[in-house]
């Protein structure tokens, strides 16, 4: 099937009966006619360090432990970084930065995360989005998204983390303004971003989920400190503080 709107979205992902038939799903979606423009273009035009490489240009799904506890959320892929390899946050400065603090805290098996196929694992831990195109000037419009949720809203139903920690100010608007419109209780006035600002939300059948604000990790923030390898790993030991020990 070929996704080529809203209505094939919510139903090809309303379909998947495992997380595998998720990402198998997503890659082919061709739902945002800007995104698909956008992708395709930046994998045929390249970067000139990658220029040897074949881009993905694609979307790119969730990544990490089918079992996670814990969410790790973004905005969406980077144009050279996930757009490129395939994998989120991985083969740029973010996911360095990422990943070496997860491997710091125990939830990744190596501090680098280059390619798709590099051999990384996460434990208690998946890596998701709630746009899967990488956008231009990273900005996808309140349509994009919107297509975009159903997705998110059944990785949720079959992952079911309990915690969620959002990755900037930009994702946390677009990450509560999914899970509004998949069903969940977001309470009014919406909370606000912030490090380490911690929010509970309710779903009727799903229970509830924490969402715990961290910085970005993008160089704006990690080349400033204003996120320091500290900060992150303090979130992330958070993190693992409200999942509990695992059973
Ligand atoms: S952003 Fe989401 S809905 Fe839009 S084309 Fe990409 S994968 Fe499909």
């Amino acid at each position: 099937m070929t996704l080529t709107g809203p209505a094939d979205v919510s139903r090809a992902a309303a379909a998947a009966d495992s997380l595998q038939a998720l990402d198998t799903i997503v890659p082919t979606c061709r739902a945002c006619p800007r995104l698909v423009e956008w992708r395709e273009l930046v994998g045929a035009e390249k970067r000139a360090a990658f220029r040897d490489e074949t881009y993905w240009a694609r979307p790119v799904p969730g990544f990490g432990d089918p079992q996670a506890r814990i969410l790790v959320v973004g905005l969406a892929p980077a144009a050279h970084g996930a757009n490129r390899t395939g994998r989120m946050f991985t083969g740029d400065r973010s996911g360095d930065f990422l990943f070496a603090a997860m491997h710091r805290t125990g939830f990744a098996s190596q501090a680098t995360s280059t390619t798709r196929d590099d051999g990384l694992t996460l434990t208690d831990v998946r890596v998701t989005a709630p746009v899967r195109c990488a956008p231009p000037a990273n900005d996808p419009t309140s349509d994009e998204r919107r297509t975009c949720g159903p997705y998110l809203a059944r990785e949720l139903e079959l992952v079911r983390p309990s915690v969620v920690v959002v990755l900037g100010a930009f994702g946390w608007q677009a990450l509560l303004s999914t899970l509004a419109e998949q069903g969940w209780v977001v309470p009014k006035p919406r909370p606000r971003f912030g490090h380490g600002v911690e929010v509970v939300i309710t779903h009727a059948s799903l229970g509830s989920l924490t969402l715990l604000g961290c910085f970005h990790v993008s160089q704006q923030n990690t080349f400033t400190g204003r996120l320091t390898p500290a900060m992150l790993d303090a979130v992330l030991e958070r993190a693992r503080v409200l999942v509990g020990p695992r059973g």
